[in-house]
């Protein structure tokens, strides 16, 4: 068993999540790395890490693999909730499937993963969960619409659990990025959208490296269990 306790990582197969698996792995944790692409975890060749194939719908299918990974490092001492989707686009023109595959991935999946050990922390009374947000969960964008619904929910709900959670010692973490370099508009469908996105990300300087976001999470993680810091709000410099 590792001396470093472990650490959960749902959407590690690329962008923020793969560079935060990255980052906790060089600082020594054991990893349970969940994704769907489960050739991309392999390619990670991360050592003492469990990668389960597995889609943060699958409530069932998280908490095995919770259980499977703990039996071997001892209990998940963080959980990023990271996995999301964004399907930016015209309300007016988007197909409802694409809100409803938003709104079950971004908001009832991180739920599943806080649920998975949720319990755990509690009665070790330790441990912190880490809540992928974004910008898009403070301000709102007219062609982000169901995406921003989805990361008010998770401001909303991490909140709620900071309050439930500080007398059981656990810590909330809420992640708030700006404009990051992964491929979380390889998706997206209305080129229009896409368009304007492109033209906003390059009239700022581009974006920023997804391992800017990793170290902060580490550094909020590394704090003593008795301090936070409650939202990590990460954009380019030149982003409103
Ligand atoms: P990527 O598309 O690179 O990563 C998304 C990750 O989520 C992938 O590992 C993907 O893995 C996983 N994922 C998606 N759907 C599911 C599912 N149903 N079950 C399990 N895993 C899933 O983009 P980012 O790294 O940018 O996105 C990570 C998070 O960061 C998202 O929540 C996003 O909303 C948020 N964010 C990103 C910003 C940015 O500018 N990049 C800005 C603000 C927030 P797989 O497909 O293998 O399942």
């Amino acid at each position: 068993m590792s001396e470093k306790p472990l650490i959960a990582i749902t959407g590690a197969s690329s962008g923020i999540g793969e560079a935060v698996a990255r980052a906790f792995s060089k600082a020594g944790h054991p990893l349970l790395l969940i994704a769907r692409r489960l050739d991309r975890l392999e390619a990670l060749g991360l050592p003492n890490a469990v990668l389960k194939k597995a889609d943060v719908r699958d409530r069932a299918a998280l908490a095995g693999a919770v259980g499977e990974a703990e039996a071997t490092f001892g209990p998940v001492d963080m959980m990023f909730a990271n996995a999301g989707i964004a399907r930016l686009g015209d309300i007016a023109r988007q197909a409802p499937e694409e809100w409803d595959e938003m709104i079950d991935i971004n908001t009832k999946g991180v739920m599943n993963s806080v649920h998975a050990v949720l319990t755990g922390m509690i009665s070790r009374k330790h441990g912190t969960l880490v809540m992928m947000s974004s910008i898009a969960g403070r301000k709102v964008y007219p062609d982000h619409t169901v995406y921003c619904g989805t990361k008010f929910f998770v401001h909303a709900v991490s909140e709620s659990l900071r309050e439930y959670l500080a007398p059981h010692d656990v810590r909330v973490i809420v992640v708030s990025p700006g404009i990051i370099d992964t491929e979380v508009l390889d998706h997206v469908k209305d080129e229009t959208t896409l368009a304007n996105y492109k033209a906003n990300k390059a009239a700022i300087g581009g974006g920023i490296s997804a391992d800017v976001v990793a170290d902060l999470i580490l550094d909020a993680y590394q704090l003593p269990q008795r301090a936070i810091v409650q939202e990590i709000v990460i954009t380019p410099t030149r982003q409103k």
